[in-house]
Parts: structure tokens; sequence; C-alpha cells
């Protein structure tokens, strides 16, 4: 049986965060709920009306391009998109075809074709009490990015990282919202099967309205084609839309070829000259770009703290900026970040995450995320908590348990310790392990003659002796140490 080796490229469409809309003066405002008030003659396509080039969305693709190390067009031009529908009052669509701002660059190792810019549609709502479909002009003309991958791709797990990632790039660079729920950012897949070097005929999947959707949908699509492949059926070139409920694909439409479009330079706007524009020169947009986060993730990877937790931080900009507090606190100690780094992402995540298991901020956006404001202990407490910890002077479960009241009620750790008793006393501790040997004469035998279990038990009779503060660690050393 032949081996089909699936071929992915995207492409990604994100709305860019902007005063005024594309090519005139209207709001270009994604949380407007009232229908048809951010719109202008311009907009509405009134004749005798000339659109304008909003430059803040120009600088915001370039600034993607920087961050992609992409080559940035000098000569740019704006073309018509023509095609008829009711979501577009010119009957085209203000776009960029043979001059994108942006060719090449990559991001997580996946080369990008082209980042262009457009104008969006209007969104059409369907009201199902009159059958009748309402058309919302707020939308149109907003500035929008597609951003187009080369068929490089060969999972579905890779092309959801790579949405991932770019969604993190467009907020860190404040282009983008890039909100998948909002319609801020809209993704799409092309999936073609082959086992030969030549790409197979590739079927588009469009309307996929989340990251989990898009690995479920190409996954699908994967399935799908080797089995008629494998049946001896032919691949016929379409758009497929995802159906949620079935968790399948569907056929939408035979896919038309770009010359439907009719493509041509508006003559309406002037092309651009880039390097005449000052706005645009590349240094001054190259000063305005931060630290970008596969280079925030390498500085944390640093630390000596795990890779999972570097993008948790990285994904999370509440535990993130929390996470560079406590790095502050310990100054350069990598041993002590190491350490405060494995009780952030895991115990300080958990207590927040079930402390607010029945708060509405849980799932506003379905996600897990933790607010800063929620990380209710100082970076200095927290520190003191690690440094108790690390010095040895708590146990790993008083530790835990300190953390959750000092979240509760600011407290300083060292007090709390004193209150509850929960300072491990060496004294403490050789007390008990000589009483519990005292105490089990027979386990002290059993283990002497080789059965390692009875140290479990002798372990678990000190832990209950010391009411839970000591730590299994120490006891059973020092156990072992007096039975030698
Ligand atoms: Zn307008």
């Amino acid at each position: 049986m032949a081996k089909y080796i699936p071929t992915i490229g995207l492409e990604i469409h994100a709305e860019l965060k902007t005063a005024t809309k594309m090519f005139c003066a209207s709001k270009n405002d994604a949380s407007e709920i009232r229908p048809n008030s951010n719109v202008c003659p311009v907009c509405m396509a009134h004749p005798g009306t000339l659109p304008t080039i909003n430059k803040e969305a120009v600088r915001h693709v370039l600034r993607v391009g920087i961050a992609l190390g992409a080559t940035l067009a000098d000569y740019t031009e704006f073309d018509r998109k023509n095609y008829f529908y009711p979501d577009l009052p010119k009957g085209y669509q203000l776009s960029q075809y043979e001059y994108p701002l942006v060719r090449g660059g990559s991001l997580s190792g996946i080369q990008i074709t082209r980042v262009h810019l457009e104008e969006d549609t209007a969104s059409s709502i369907h009201d199902e009490k009159t059958g009748a479909t309402l058309v919302d002009y707020n939308r149109a003309g907003v500035p929008l990015m597609e951003l187009v991958t080369e068929p490089v791709i060969h999972s579905a797990k890779d092309a959801s990282d790579f949405g991932r990632e770019l969604q993190l790039l467009l907020r860190t660079l404040g282009v983008s919202d890039a909100d998948m729920e909002k319609g801020n950012m809209r993704l799409e897949a092309n999936i073609s099967l082959s086992d030969t070097e030549e790409l197979g005929t590739k079927v588009e999947i469009k309307n996929i309205n989340s990251f989990r959707a898009m690995e479920r949908a190409v996954e699908y699509e994967i399935k799908r084609q080797t089995k008629m492949l494998e049946n001896g059926e032919k691949i016929i070139q379409e758009t497929r839309g995802w159906d949620e409920v079935k968790q399948a694909t569907f056929s939408q439409r035979v896919k038309e070829g770009s010359a439907d479009y009719r493509y041509f330079p508006d003559p309406d706007l002037p092309s651009l000259q880039l390097s005449e524009i000052r706005e645009f020169a590349h240094d001054a947009l190259r000063s305005t770009i931060s630290e970008l986060p596969w280079q925030r993730r390498a500085r944390y990877v640093g630390f000596g703290i795990k890779l999972e937790d570097a993008a948790l931080y990285v994904r999370e900009p509440g535990l993130g900026s929390f996470f560079e507090e406590v790095v502050g606190a310990f100054g350069g100690d990598a041993e002590r970040i190491k350490l405060a780094s494995n009780y952030i992402a895991n115990d300080l995540v958990n207590l927040i995450s079930s402390n607010k298991a029945s708060s509405d901020r849980r799932d506003r956006s379905g996600r897990d995320t933790i607010y800063r404001d929620e990380i209710t202990i100082s970076a200095g407490n927290f520190k003191k908590i690690i440094s108790l910890l690390g010095d040895k002077k708590i146990s790993s479960r008083a530790g835990k348990d300190i953390l959750a009241m000092c979240l509760l009620n600011e407290e300083d750790p060292e007090d709390v310790a004193r209150k509850k008793g929960l300072f491990q006393d060496s004294g403490d501790v050789a007390g008990t392990v000589s009483s519990i040997i005292k105490a089990n004469p027979t386990v002290v035998a059993n283990f002497k003659a080789g059965k390692t279990s009875a140290l479990e038990y002798l372990v678990g009779q000190g832990m209950k002796a010391l009411k839970g503060a000591g730590d299994p660690v120490a006891l059973r050393e020092a156990i072992e140490r007096a039975l030698k």
C-alpha cells in the first residue's frame, strides 16, 4: 500500500488594530455592536468618493515583515479583486496582487510566501425569523492582513502550532488582537496528499474558527483523502467547510482560479515607493519592535527553566510578568529561579485555577488565562517561600500550604511557618526517628532482613508523628541512617 505524505499550506487573515479603516476615516472598532454606525460615503462606495491609504496599517504589516526576517517591498500598489457579493459595496475588494508589502521570511521554521494588506468585507447576518440576510458594514474596509505560507507543513499539529505562534507574534507587536472567537483572526488550510515528489491536488478548508478545529479538520481531511486515493478515486480541487457538530469537512464549492477575479491596479490610489516615505523608514520601524516571543523563550530557558514553562510564561502575560518580577527578586541566582519556576508553573497555577474555578473570569474566552492581578502574593514574599524551601527549612508540603495561605491573605511567609509550626526542626526529626524505631521492632527487623517496603511504613509513621510537617525525603534519609 502506498504511503501518502500530507502537505499543508496556510492562509491566515488578521484584522489590524488601527484607529480608522483602511481607506477612509470611519472608526475601526470591532467592539461596536450597533450595525452600520461606523460607515461613511467612502466605505459605502458612494459615487465620486476617493480612498486614501492608512499608513498605520502599512506600518503594522511592515513590522510583521521585519519580525519574520522577510524582504520588505520598496514598490507596492493596491489592486482591485473583482467579485460581486452583498458584503462588498464597491463590487471589488482592494487587495494586493503583484506587489505584496512583504515576501519571504519564516516563523517556527516554516517559510512564508507573502504578507499583504487588503480590506475586510461587511458581515452578513442571517435572520432566522424572517429568513432575510442582513448586512452590517461596520467591518467593511477594516484593514486586513493576509499571510500565506509555503506548502511545507506536514502535520495537523505543526499547522496549529504555527497559527498559535503567529497569534502570539501579532499580539506582541500590538498589530492585532488576533482573537479567533471574535473573528479577528481567521484560518484557511490547503491540504494535498502525494506519494511522489510532486504535490497532489489541493483541497482548501475555510471557516476554521479555532486552532483545535484546524487540527481536527486537517486530520479529518488527511484521512478522507488517504481513503479516496487508496480506493483509486480522484481528489477534486474544491473548497470545503468544517462542521463542528459532525466533526467533518463538507464540500462548499469547486475552486475558481485567480483569473476569475480580473485583478488590476486600482486607479484611484497612488502606487507607493516606500523608501521615499518617512513613516516607513526601516530603521525607525525596527526600533519599535521589542523582544519577540521566541527571543523571550530563549532568555527564560537561559535561566535553566523547562522550555514548556518558558512557553507558558510567554503565552500567558500575567504569569510572565510575575515570573519576571521573581527573577528580578532573585538577581542572578539560577538555582533558585529554577526552583521558583517549578512552583509558579505547577503549584501557583493550580492554586489560582482552583480558586477561580467558579468565578466568571475563567471561561470568558474559553481559556484558563491567569491575570496578573489574580496572583495576590508579592514577588518578595514568593521569594521568601522559595528561600525557605531551598534552605530546607520547610517541607515541600509546607511550602504549598504557605503559598495557599499567602494567596488568600498576604502575610509574611516566615510568620505563617512559625504560627502554623511548619518549620522543620532537625531535633524533632531525630526524636521522631528514634521513637518510631523503638515502637516498631518487628518492622525494623523486617527491614534489616531486606524487606524494603518496611521502610515506607516507618516513613509513614514518622510523617504522622510530625503531623505532615516533615520532609519525607529527609525523614527517609534519617531513618536509613539510624538503621545502618
Ligand atoms: Zn468609511
